[in-house]
């Protein structure tokens, strides 16, 4: 196909965000033209589960429904969603006191409850004080996802598999041309890369490297594909023994290569609750986009009407992006408000603050 001169909107970034967006405009009938670079990992496309329960404390996302609607209409869309059993296994007291406090609030959402673990589950792992079923969990299926758009995408010339960098935009009033093609908006969806965009530099910005490891468990029989929550990781089993665990967090990273150090800690953390021997098959590393008040950060910059970002997804990006997409397709189009706890105004004073201590 012949790449269009002039589309509405420029989606810079082929991870969930971007992705998502994209979805969400074209069903507004917007023409965007998508660039994804194939040097910069995506890192949604090793991501893979969502639930509205999450961390140690049993934290429940606000008015969650609509997050997990949002969320399974766009998976079941790209034929990307399975349900997954969730247990959540509590083995210090501390984990059983947070439990005792949100019991009644969990149950309350009908979002979680106290269960036996399977017989199976208590042969493979550590004896836990308690074990509760989280009932709304889901495996997500992100590389499906993100093919799909883009094979859909490439068939009307609309992606483009390239590295936008900031020579190749030229911002007016009014209008954005990137690389070549003139856009009424181009919007920034780049994960943790956004810390190379000097459009955005004045974003404080809290980088947390992940990794995660897979592979198979020797001398055990897995029944059933099981999501497993323990002391904040998540161990994936599947049958016939394979297992996924993980994920690490790093800090303030943007390195996202793969760590020796942080694979013997996983695998180590791993052997003692199983109390088995594994083989790790696959290691995989990626950097989760957060911004310092760990919040999403979406809408126009404060000083050009062209340009918008759609950034910090953190730990949840498969399940933030979908609803969050919505929203900013509707502010796009239709002008409507974004609140203000998401909305990228909230940093707008550490502007100047930024340009001051550059020109310094
Ligand atoms: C180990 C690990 C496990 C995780 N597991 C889960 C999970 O189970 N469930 C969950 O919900 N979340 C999980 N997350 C978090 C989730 O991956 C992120 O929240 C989400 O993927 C962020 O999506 P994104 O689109 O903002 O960023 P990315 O997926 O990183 O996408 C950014 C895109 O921008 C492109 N790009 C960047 N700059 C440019 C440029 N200048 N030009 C062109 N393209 C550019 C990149 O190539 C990439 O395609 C996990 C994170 C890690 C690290």
């Amino acid at each position: 196909m012949i790449p269009h001169s002039t589309v509405d909107v420029a989606i810079i970034g082929s991870g969930i965000a971007g992705m998502a967006l994209a979805d969400a405009l074209r069903r507004r009938d917007v023409q965007v033209a998508v660039f994804g670079s194939p040097e910069r990992s995506a890192v949604s496309r090793g991501a893979g589960l969502i639930s509205p329960v999450a961390g140690l404390r049993f934290g429940i996302l606000e008015k969650w429904q609509q997050w997990w609607d949002a969320a399974i209409r766009l998976y079941q869309r790209y034929d990307a969603v399975e349900p997954i059993r969730c247990l959540r296994l509590l083995y210090r007291d501390d984990e059983v006191r947070f439990w005792n406090r949100k019991h009644a609030a969990l149950a309350g959402e009908g979002v979680a409850h106290p269960t036996a673990l399977p017989a199976w589950i208590a042969e493979i792992v550590a004896p836990a004080q308690t074990s509760i079923e989280i009932t709304t969990a889901a495996r997500i299926r992100a590389a499906r996802v993100l093919d799909r758009l883009i094979a859909q995408l490439a068939a009307t010339g609309s992606f483009h598999a390239r590295t936008v960098a900031g020579s190749d935009i030229v911002t007016r009033e009014g209008s954005v041309n990137v690389c070549g093609i003139e856009c009424a908006h181009v919007v920034f969806c780049e994960g943790a890369w956004m810390a190379g965009n000097a459009l955005f530099a004045w974003i404080p910005p809290m980088f947390a490297r992940g990794q995660r490891i897979r592979g198979r468990i020797e001398g055990v029989c897995v029944d059933d594909t099981v999501w497993l929550s323990i002391r904040g990781r998540s161990l994936v089993l599947e049958p016939p023994n394979l297992f996924s665990y993980g994920s690490s967090y790093d800090w303030l990273s943007v390195e996202p290569a793969v760590e020796n150090a942080s694979t013997g800690h996983l695998y180590e953390e791993l052997t003692a609750i199983l109390r088995a021997r594994v083989h790790i098959e696959h290691v995989w590393g990626g950097v989760r986009p957060i911004v310092a008040d760990l919040r999403p950060v979406i809408g126009k910059h404060p000083q050009w009407s062209c340009v918008w970002i759609f950034n910090g997804l953190g730990s949840r990006g498969l399940l933030l992006a979908p609803f969050l997409a919505e929203y900013l397709a509707n502010a796009m189009v239709a002008g409507s408000s974004i609140p203000s706890e998401w909305n990228v105004e909230r940093f707008a004073d550490r502007i100047n603050q930024c340009s001051n201590a550059d020109t310094a």
